[in-house]
């Protein structure tokens, strides 16, 4: 069988594998057609890539050219995509071929994809769960089998928490190390988009064809590192640090033994494993939404019904905007416009704004000093597995708690993923969080191969 019948073949099971999302509503537009054309295209120019027949979920706040990009908000129901984001682009040149927008929580604010107009996720391992969020729908197609590659993006956690609910991995990279181009801005100093895969291979491939400087994305880095690849004996070298904030705070039996039990399995392949402290770890959630807040009330001020956004009309141009931006925005995207816009007024900016960016300075000094002692932060990705559907919708302080180990990594920009690790005694999935210095994504890669390989 040549390749392209290979990828055919493929197609044709996502069509049949497709069906599995009326269950879990996780994919709200199909590019089955337009993605069949492409692959057409692909085998006409004989388009062979290292991401050659990958099947890929995007998450529906990241554009693509011709298609609506809806951030699962009423207000751009009806918005079309004028442009490709870079990372799409640079999936298609290496072979890969986007098939679906995923779900999301609407403007990537929430951890439970609840906050969608097209409704909510359901974990494939248990449907009365939640994904987690806010990338949930593209967590879920990859954890369904129903793609091979999942794009997210990231701002306090959102690829990695339902990464960790849904059992697969997730990665945050360094911030800059993936153009932004393209991704629907949310806190413009956090974003980062962030890759989903059931196999470590897939996410490390994609990882390396989409990463890299971007003249359109001017926080894009052009730090450029080619060694993906670590030995087994340069993996046996990493010092992992294990930060005691993380295993005092409330966290679930069964997630601290998931996480004890593969700090003994470590230990026991002679890693050295280290006590770390992290000592403004309580402080990071507070800090985050703060800054996320501010930065999220500017960049969500342009869909004012002009450019952006569905207009709903008034008799001045005041009342227009009233009535698009307060029928358009959903209740969690509105508590946020409204606590950033707060933050940001002359009264309170110097307290509140000003004083956080100072936090979280010191909060990366904590994690740069710690980096001198070990190569990688060993953490639990969230404080438990996932949650059940409405169990914390109606209390958003409990819902942001449940980023509370991802959070700190986003403020300091540093890039962290989240490893499946097995099970709770319901069946659901458990994840790891490991973290690196900047840029140090291949150390990460290298211990998670370690544990996929050796931990039974
Ligand atoms: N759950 C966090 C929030 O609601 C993180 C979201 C994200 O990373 N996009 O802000």
């Amino acid at each position: 069988m040549s390749s392209t019948d290979a990828i055919a073949q493929k197609l044709e099971k996502y069509r049949i594998e497709n069906e599995k999302n009326k269950d879990i509503n996780c994919i709200i537009n199909d590019l089955y057609d337009s993605a069949t054309t492409k692959y057409q295209k692909f085998t006409k120019e004989q388009v062979e890539g290292p991401l050659h027949g990958k099947l890929f979920a995007v998450k529906d706040n990241i554009n693509i050219k011709g298609h609506p990009t809806t951030c699962a908000s009423k207000i751009l129901k009806n918005h079309n995509s004028i442009y490709t984001a870079t990372a799409i682009e640079r999936i298609e040149k290496a072979g890969g071929l986007v098939v679906a927008k995923t779900n999301l929580d609407e403007f990537a604010m929430g951890s439970s994809n609840e906050h969608s107009i097209f409704g909510v996720s359901r974990n494939p391992n248990n449907l009365e769960y939640v994904c987690g969020g806010s990338s949930g729908g593209s967590a879920g197609v990859v954890s369904a089998e129903i793609v091979d590659i999942a794009l997210g993006s990231d701002t306090g956690g959102s690829v990695r928490q339902p990464a960790s609910f849904c059992g697969v991995y997730g990665l945050k990279p360094t911030y800059g190390r993936i153009s932004r181009y393209g991704l629907t801005a949310f806190a413009s100093s956090f974003d980062q988009i962030g890759i989903f895969s059931k196999k470590l291979d897939d996410l490390i491939n994609t990882f390396e064809v989409i990463s890299g400087k971007d003249d359109k994305d001017s926080t894009s880095s052009n730090f450029n590192d080619d060694n993906f690849q670590y030995s087994e004996s340069d993996t046996k070298k990493i010092k992992i640090g294990v930060p005691k904030e993380y295993l005092e705070s409330s966290i679930n039996p069964e997630v601290k033994n998931k996480i004890e039990a593969t700090i003994q399995f470590l230990k026991k392949n002679n890693f050295i494993v280290k006590n770390i402290s992290l000592p403004l770890t309580k402080k990071c959630i507070g800090v985050y939404y703060i800054l996320s807040t501010a930065e999220a009330a500017s960049n969500l001020s342009r869909y004012d019904g002009v450019i952006y956004g569905d207009r709903q009309n008034a008799k001045d141009i005041k009342g227009m905007y009233k009535n698009t931006r307060s029928s358009g925005f959903g209740e969690e995207v509105k508590r946020r416009i409204i606590l950033g816009t707060f933050i940001l007024s002359s009264g309170y900016y110097d307290s509140y704004y000003n004083k956080a960016l100072k936090v979280r300075r010191l909060i990366k000094n904590d994690f740069l000093k710690a980096f001198k002692d070990i190569d990688l932060i060993l953490t639990p990705t969230s404080p438990s597995p996932a949650f059940k559907i409405g169990e914390k919708i109606d209390n958003p302080i409990d819902m942001y708690l449940s980023d509370i180990y991802t959070v700190p990594m986003s403020l300091a920009g540093l890039p962290a993923m989240s490893v499946p690790v097995g099970n709770d005694n319901n069946k659901m999935p458990i994840g790891l969080q490991l973290t690196a210095n900047q840029f140090e994504e291949n150390k990460i890669f290298a211990l998670s191969k370690f544990i996929k390989n050796n931990l039974n």
